[in-house]
């Protein structure tokens, strides 16, 4: 699964909208759903057909409104644990000259950067933050198709008959 660089989205089609908070953009917006034929790749090869998935995208800067930017933080968790194997290796492993200041750079830099790492991590959790944004957010009210006028029907979830896209 390590390998798999990521998915090809086939067949778009816009089935949903919602008011959403957008963690890129700071502020409350409006996404959009795009319902696409998902396909796995591994180095652009598609292999891995893995159905029909929901995107959820936020209307004003198209980013998955509440992943926040920058790093992702699963990555961030990756890259923790990497350091702490290799501080944990540097420990192992005796430092022998003439590059022992090799390993000393990492038994000392390892943890120490681990540490910073770790409360980083611990500090900024992004679900608080997209908690209290939501709060602000009013459920979308439209009586009207915004794609193509058309008047929604109403229902548990409103539909529009035109365009097929729901009101989430
Ligand atoms: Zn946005
Ligand atoms: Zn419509």
């Amino acid at each position: 699964m390590v390998l798999i660089h990521g998915a090809y989205h086939f067949w778009p089609k816009r089935v949903a909208f919602r008011n959403d908070y957008c963690l890129t953009c700071r502020a409350a917006s409006r996404s959009i759903a795009i319902r696409t034929f998902d396909v796995g790749h591994i180095f652009w090869i598609p292999i891995l057909p893995v159905g029909f998935w929901k995107h959820w995208r936020c209307v004003r800067c198209g980013a998955e409104p509440h992943t926040a930017p920058g790093t992702r933080r699963s990555f961030k968790w990756i890259g923790l644990a990497i350091l702490i194997m290799v501080s944990g290796v540097s420990w192992v492993e005796p430092a022998e000259a003439p590059d022992e200041w090799v390993s000393w750079l990492f038994r000392i830099g390892g943890p120490v950067a681990s540490l910073l790492l770790l409360r980083h991590l611990l500090r900024a959790p992004k679900e608080l933050s997209l908690r209290q944004g939501i709060k602000s957010v009013l459920p979308a009210d439209d009586t009207m198709c915004p794609f193509c006028k058309t008047p929604l029907l109403a229902g548990p979830r409103w539909s529009c008959p035109g365009c097929g896209v729901h009101r989430y």
